[in-house]
Parts: structure tokens; sequence; C-alpha cells
């Protein structure tokens, strides 16, 4: 796909309950937000995550909407960051909406990776996280890597029992995905474990460790997370919101954004020793490019 046909990410009075690659409704006080491209299992391109940047714009704007509820149409509800369908956009200058740092079309090697993981993954997630309206995350079939992100900065995670997770990014040599919230969601040691196979885990699983505060069957998801919103409906507006910052912020004291900003780091580095070692590739043999490389190879 050509850089121009890829289409522009959705402004607010553009949204809609249909509207790809993000939809949005609002109703009885509540805005759904849902990831809507199903056919790539809600992969992540920059459409999409600027087109959620305008959802949650347009919710926060909205004096009826109270609660938000982050979901996904499809089977799943995100397969991570796009690196390999053919509507990734990395090369496509977005505005920056998250940091004043320079964008990163235009750059080449680490001063590309860190300004683009700054303001898409990062700077966008911290955005996200500081909503000053309660996010509730309504998950279902799969959420992994980059998909976590997206759960991790709602304020609790409400998933059904056919839910599961993974963050398998160690197999690229890499610590976990950009957003290093691993190891206050999971604790420590959960953390390692699931971080050092890369194995899935479940929703019952996640909901033992703290991650998830409910699972249901699958049928039931939208009624229970509709149930919390409504009763979360009833509280005023303005105590919602400092109530979030006094939770994010006693977060934030434990350490989390710290450990994030020191993390990243380390996740940049393993990006520059990948690309060291394999022609540029930061994501040690799985970028769009050498996943195309390897496939040709095999045909030859
Ligand atoms: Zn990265």
């Amino acid at each position: 796909m050509t850089q121009a046909s890829i289409p522009a990410p959705l402004s607010p009075d553009e949204l809609g309950p249909e509207t790809q690659p993000v939809a949005y409704e609002a109703s009885d006080g509540v805005a759904y937000v849902s990831l809507n491209r199903p056919e790539f299992r809600n992969a992540q391109n920059s459409v999409m995550t600027y087109s959620l940047d305008a959802a949650f714009v347009k919710a926060v704007e909205d004096a009826s909407v109270k609660v938000i509820v982050l979901r996904a149409k499809g089977k799943h509800f995100s397969a991570g960051h796009d690196i390999g369908t053919p509507e990734r956009d990395f090369h496509v200058r977005y505005e920056n909406k998250a940091s004043l740092h320079w964008d990163h079309v235009d750059r080449t090697g680490g001063d590309q990776r860190l300004a683009r993981e700054l303001e898409v993954y990062m700077g966008m997630c911290r955005r996200w996280r500081e909503i000053p309206k309660p996010v509730i995350a309504q998950v279902h079939g799969a959420c992994i890597a980059g998909g976590l992100m997206l759960a991790w900065i709602c304020d609790f995670i409400v998933a059904s029992d056919d839910a599961f997770f993974s963050d398998p990014v160690v197999r690229m040599g890499i610590p976990g995905v950009e957003y290093f919230a691993h190891a206050f969601v999971l604790g420590p040691r959960r953390a390692k474990e699931i971080l050092y196979t890369g194995e899935r885990f479940t929703a019952s699983q996640a909901q033992d460790w703290g991650m998830v505060n409910h699972v249901v069957p699958r049928e039931e998801l939208e009624q229970k997370v509709a149930d919390i919103a409504a009763k979360i409906c009833e509280m005023p507006q303005l105590g919602l919101s400092l109530t979030k910052k006094a939770v994010n912020i006693s977060e934030d004291q434990m350490g989390l954004r710290n450990a994030m900003d020191s993390v990243f780091g380390w996740h940049h580095f393993a990006h520059s020793a990948n690309a060291e070692a394999s022609d540029g590739d930061s994501l040690g043999g799985m970028d769009a490019r050498s996943m195309r490389d390897s496939a040709s190879k095999k045909k030859e």
C-alpha cells in the first residue's frame, strides 16, 4: 500500500458507530470506544492510534459522558502493534499529540525509533492514562503485547472468560512492550515468568494476579461493564476525576512512572542491539521488511 492511499485518522466529528478503524457511540452517560479493524485482529497502526485519540477527545469534551469504555469489535481485543499488515504506516507523518519531540519520518536509525516510540507508543499511552474520566477496558479474545498497553492505560479491566493475554516480545530480544507496567500490574515474579516464557495467561489467572477486576462469560461481558459504568455514572464527575488522579499519583509514587522511563532506555538499547545485529531491523527479524524478505527467500 502506498503512502498516499493510507487514510487520515478520523476526527472527532467523523467518528460513528460503524467507523473504522475506531467506532464511537455514546448513551446514558457512557461513551463506547471500539477498536474496529477486525480483519487484522485490531492490530494498531497509527491511523488507529490517532483515531483512538480523537475518540477519547470526543468523550472528554462531551459533558454528558461520565464514563468511557474501551472495547473491540471482531473476535479479538487487539493483536498488538501493527508490524506486518499492508496498512502498517510507521513511515507516515502524523501530528505529534503526545510530545513536542521532533517527528520521526525524516530521521534515520535510533533517532527515528526513539522519536516515533516516544510519541506513538509511550507518549500516547501516558496521555490516555490521564484522561480525566473513568476508562474501563472491556476485553475479549486475544490481548497481546501492544494490546496490553491499551488495556493497562484503562483504570481497570473487565474480561470475558475467553480472553487471553501475553507479551511475547522477549522473543525479539526486547524486555517487554514500551509501556512497561508489567511488574506493577502482574507483580514482579509473575511479570518475570510471563515475559521469560512468552506464554499466554488466561483471564482467570489475570484476575488471580490482580490485573483483571472481573471475569464473566463472553455473553455477559457487555452487560457486566454496562452495570459497572451505570454505578460510576451516579458519582459526581469532578469527584471521579480527582479520585482517578489520586490513584494515579499513588501509583506513580510507588515508582510506576520512573520505572517506565528507566525501562524505556533498556527497551531502546534492545532495538539498537537488534538493528546492529541484523541490518537495521530493530525487531530482531520480525519487522515487516524482514518477514517479507524471509518469505521471498523461502519461495526461491
Ligand atoms: Zn519499541
